[in-house]
């Protein structure tokens, strides 16, 4: 009888180690999955998630009669998948916003980022950033005949419209600190306000508003640009290797002209 339960104790004892072992390889399996590069994963299942914006006309705007999303980070997007994996169609988009772009990227949602995402130091330190793709500038759109037409009348009183997680917040607090700013969750939300007169004006890059302005017309964008907006690809922190990729490919688009043909598709100013 004794013996009996030394030895259920025993068999116990190496049940309990065994399943301790298998935990710490998986634990140690997944560790290593997330520190390496995503480039690897990405040849292995011959695909590329990429998370866009889907309500950016020009950027990334979901048609809805295809359910496509369509825009210039969209078509750069396809073509560094082409440059990549051979075949543009291994692009998979997921939907981002300003404030869920890194935190969906840093959860492995998705490999990569190309959502109108200004390069900052700031961010530098949570992603790495490819080199600049394009350059934007922070504006202004307002009604057509509204006393704004410049950063400087933007005064007290005034409400400002601007997206949470946009550098455009941040910029405009510091640049006209005694208007107030209303924050939305997405660029239509933030110029729907507009049209419903929530606020006097709607800041963002210019290149955004240009297309908000291409879409109604009773609003222009006023003012001129009073920031820099350098737009780079966001990929995990530390992953060089899915960084060097891509800054590969784009240096392949800028020099056979493929990427002159989608900005010329898509920015007109
Ligand atoms: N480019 C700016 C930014 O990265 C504004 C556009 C946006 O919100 O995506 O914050």
């Amino acid at each position: 009888m004794k013996k009996m339960k030394r030895f259920g104790l025993l068999l116990f004892m190496t049940c309990c180690i065994a399943a301790l072992a298998a935990c710490g390889s998986t634990e140690k399996g997944s560790t290593d999955a997330k520190q390496g590069s995503s480039l690897e994963t990405i040849k292995k299942d011959k695909k590329i998630i990429f998370g866009v914006k889907n309500d950016t006309r020009l950027f990334g705007l979901k048609n809805p009669s295809s359910g496509d999303i369509e825009g210039f980070d969209i078509d750069i997007a396809k073509a560094i998948t082409k440059e990549i994996l051979g075949d543009e169609g291994k692009a998979e988009f997921k939907e981002v916003t300003s404030k869920t772009r890194i935190p969906l990227l840093q959860k492995g949602d998705i490999h990569a980022i190309v959502a109108t995402m200004t390069i900052t130091e700031e961010r530098k330190k949570e992603v790495n950033f490819s080199d600049v793709y394009f350059e934007a500038g922070q504006s202004l759109l307002v009604k057509k005949g509204s006393d704004i037409q410049s950063i400087d009348d933007l005064k007290k009183g005034t409400k400002v419209l601007a997206v949470k997680g946009s550098t455009s917040s941040q910029n405009i607090r510091e640049k006209a600190p005694e208007a107030s700013v209303l924050e939305f969750e997405n660029y239509q939300e933030a110029f729907t306000a507009l049209k419903s007169n929530q606020g006097q004006v709607l800041t963002t890059d210019n290149a955004i508003l240009f297309g908000m302005a291409d879409e109604d017309s009773n609003y222009e964008v006023v003012g001129g640009t009073f920031t820099d907006e350098p737009y780079g690809i966001a990929v995990k922190k530390g992953d060089q290797e899915l960084t060097d990729a891509i800054n590969k490919a784009l240096k392949t688009l800028k020099d056979n002209g493929e990427y002159d043909k989608i900005l010329k598709k898509w920015i007109k100013e």
